[in-house]
């Protein structure tokens, strides 16, 4: 369906409580004005949600979350920047697969499936998603890019064993 990604990334917001997001500086920059999209909105909303959860449980409260919004004629690229640790290098290329958690001396919990289940639905919508560190300010940005011209070929039932 078509979408707006204004109201995506609003409605990926108002997921979490009040207390949380106001302990956070979530910054939103959205380079053009708004666009639509043609996705599935309740998934795309969940990429964006386990994107910002992370960027929440991994960073520090009053640390900054930056989302940012850029597209060319072809694609459509979401970003969630965070503050927080960054994750070891031998890591980054797990950190997409199913149950994979960094080890971290603080415990913090998690099932290591939001990152698998983000990139199903990424990869559904034809687009990729990728994970860096950042080198100035430390922290972790992950990007999603989603293709503008292509119309979703499969149906979110197939990726019905990340549901329970
Ligand atoms: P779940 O999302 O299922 O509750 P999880 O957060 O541990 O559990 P993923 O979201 O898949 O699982 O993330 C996998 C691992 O990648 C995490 O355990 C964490 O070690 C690392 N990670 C993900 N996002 C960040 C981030 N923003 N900053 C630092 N580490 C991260
Ligand atoms: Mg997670």
């Amino acid at each position: 369906e078509w979408c707006s990604i204004n109201e995506i990334i609003k409605e990926s917001i108002k997921y979490f409580d009040e207390g949380l997001v106001n302990k956070r500086q979530i910054v939103c920059e959205i380079s053009n004005k708004d666009l639509l999209i043609n996705v599935d909105f309740v998934l795309i909303r969940q990429v964006l949600t386990n994107l910002l959860d992370n960027a929440m449980k991994y960073s520090k409260p009053d640390s900054q979350i930056l989302i940012n919004v850029r597209n060319n004629e072809k694609q459509v690229e979401f970003s969630v920047h965070d503050q927080g640790v960054p994750i070891p290098s031998e890591d980054l290329e797990h950190i997409f697969d199913k149950f994979y958690r960094v080890r971290s001396p603080r415990q913090i919990s998690g099932t290591g499936l939001g990152l698998a289940i983000s990139k199903g639905i990424v990869e559904l919508h034809g687009g990729s998603i990728r994970a860096e560190n950042s080198l100035d300010n430390g922290g972790v940005t992950i990007s999603f890019s989603i293709p503008l011209t292509e119309i979703p070929t499969n149906t979110p039932e197939e990726i019905g064993d990340y549901h329970e």
